[in-house]
């Protein structure tokens, strides 16, 4: 391999010359830079062009070797650290780095929200096209030659690091060495087709038209596997996802911890059946969109979410969003006119995806440390606060009077008429409105067809009729379309696949914070009297600050001292459950 090195503060004729003498350019070598970006495209030999310092023409020399690289793959470029420079001015190029991704992502981030809010239908390809550049850029900048010398600089002086520090350029590296195993141009592709794909399938599930969506589907199922092929070549495709979206879950660990859940739901809607059956008439009837919105800043208000920082919109599906960093926070809700629980308690599952988000340490903002660990603790702070709180008979009790005044269509009705309404167990055929009973019912249905499109065993045509049999299966109820049936989520459009089991486990996980923290936290006693704070503080102090700085399986750890147990969270259902049915 030919070597040359370079410093690209020298004079141009410098610069020049000790190009062609070393890489041995033909003698009539014109010394500009078109006839260097000629010449090295010509170049049938490996060669490595290392380069340090820099100029305001240095700057363009390096990029006409960067063309000519992309062009002639024997040309590969080293650019290198100064060797004067300090762990001190790396760890500053790491924080400048980490802002400027912040401020991409930021610009990311809006541009989705808008899309999903207040932007017009015809504007998706419009915003397709920008967010395809605005990745492209975040491609290269977090995976530039640059960037990876000043993490492997700072990796190679780890013991000069701080804690945090360590993380973020463990984070970054992992981040950047996965990445550089997915080919940019099917990278760029990819976020296109999300974009599209999200598009198309709001349009689907409003026309209830599979078929629509079919296509975007299949594309997205084959990418997600051939990502995983690139990334993990020697790992199970679903598996792969599924550790991407909670460090260390398995294909193995999933069927375990369902058929445990199987085995204690399962039995215990049985019985619920045989009983008699709870009212939920008093959610039910006509609730304005405008005595909803005002309910929903209320339990804002009880959540202690700060509105300096969390701002509310309507989407069709509701969702969290943090824009650039953690003081930013956006949460989404639907309201549906004939239920008054749906957009409550969907205010509140997101809002505890804000209280997270919002509660990571100030230190953190501007950096990848900034925002939730992992999908799994995530949801075990949005369903803490939605069910252990939110659907406990101590939060109805004590929010009750609030709502009678909001809606007096409430006259005759009485705090417990609620509490067993919220509460009522009763398989369903849509996930967002399950009750806390029924809810793992439908992500082990979306968990086993996921499972069998990466295997290979289900074709994405037939999604909707192997859906359509599972919910019989499993809840028996009857799908009588596909817009309350296999349309109803965002998550494949999204590329979100191997997401939903971290819905169940992040149940699980909360029930086993939920019993940590009453052994320091008189929980009933707080949320009877609306006093969240000393519940929020020990979420706070015990999961939120570290944002990502701990793995989940760590955080786990030192918050329970014990490792997951699925048993924990199927005693708390029993328990409740029993008690509401008499069983
Ligand atoms: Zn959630």
């Amino acid at each position: 391999m030919k070597k040359v090195k370079i410093n690209l503060g020298w004079d141009k004729e410098k610069i020049h010359c000790e190009l062609a003498q070393k890489l041995d350019f033909p003698s009539y070598y014109g010394k500009n830079l078109d006839a260097l970006y000629d010449v090295l495209c010509d170049i049938c030999e490996d060669t490595l062009i290392a380069v340090e310092g820099q100029s305001d023409y240095g700057t363009k020399l390096l990029a006409a070797v960067e063309d000519a690289a992309e062009e002639n793959d024997r040309i590969k470029i080293e650019i290198l650290q100064e060797d004067n420079m300090t762990i001190n001015e790396a760890k500053e190029k790491l924080y400048a780095l980490q802002a400027k991704l912040t401020a991409y992502n930021h610009a990311t981030a809006v541009l989705y929200f808008d899309g999903a809010t207040t932007a017009p239908k015809g504007t998706g390809a419009n915003r397709a096209q920008t967010l395809a550049v605005l990745s492209g850029e975040i491609y290269k900048l977090s995976t530039g030659q640059e960037t990876v010398q000043l993490l492997e600089y700072l990796e190679a002086n780890r013991e000069q690091l701080e804690e945090k520090e360590n993380r973020m350029v463990y984070l970054m590296l992992k981040g950047i060495r996965q990445m550089q195993k997915i080919p940019f141009d099917k990278y760029v592709e990819l976020q296109q087709l999300i974009s599209e794909a999200d598009d198309v399938w709001h349009r689907a599930k409003d026309e209830s038209n599979f078929e629509m969506f079919c296509p975007y589907l299949e594309k997205m199922f084959s990418f997600y596997k051939q990502i995983a092929a690139w990334c993990a070549p020697d790992k199970d495709p679903y598996d792969y996802w599924l550790g991407e979206f909670e460090e260390g879950l398995s294909k193995a660990k999933c069927d375990r911890f369902f058929s445990t859940l199987r085995s204690r739901i399962v039995p215990l809607i049985a019985k619920i059946k045989e009983k008699q059956q709870v009212s939920d008439d008093s959610v039910n009837g006509y609730f304005s969109e405008e005595q909803q919105a005002q309910f929903a800043q209320y339990l804002m208000d009880v959540m202690r979410l700060d509105k300096n920082h969390c701002g509310i919109a309507t989407t069709e599906h509701p969702f969290t969003t943090t824009l650039g960093t953690h003081s930013d926070v956006r949460i989404t809700t639907k309201y549906h006119t004939d239920n008054l629980a749906r957009s409550m308690y969907s205010v509140i599952h997101e809002g505890g995806h804000a209280l997270y988000e919002m509660g990571v340490a100030d230190e953190f903002a501007y950096t990848v440390l900034d925002g939730g660990v992992s999908m799994g603790i995530h949801e075990s702070q949005s369903r803490f606060y939605e069910n252990y709180i939110g659907r406990s008979r101590s939060f109805v009790e004590y929010i009750f009077p609030e709502m009678q005044k909001i809606f007096p269509q409430l006259e005759g009705y009485t705090a417990e008429d609620v509490y067993k309404a919220v509460n009522k167990a009763e398989p369903g055929l849509i996930r967002i409105f399950a009750d806390e009973l029924t809810y793992a019912l439908h992500i082990m249905v979306r968990y086993e067809l996921e499972k069998r499109v990466m295997a290979g065993e289900v074709e994405v045509k037939d999604l909707p009729e192997q859906w359509n049999k599972m919910y019989k299966e499993y809840l028996g109820v009857d799908v009588p379309n596909d817009k309350d049936g296999v349309l109803q989520d965002s998550h494949w459009s999204g590329g979100n696949i191997g997401y939903f089991p971290s819905y169940a486990l992040g149940s699980a996980y909360g029930a086993q914070f939920l019993r940590k923290m009453k052994e320091t936290v008189d929980v009933e006693k707080c949320i009877a009297e609306g006093n969240l704070a000393p519940i929020n503080e020990w979420n706070r102090e015990h999961i939120w600050q570290y944002g990502q700085l701990y793995a989940p399986s760590q955080i786990l750890e030192k918050t329970l001292g014990e490792s997951f147990d699925a048993d924990v969270f199927c005693d708390y259902l029993e328990e409740k459950f029993s008690e509401i049915y008499n069983l």
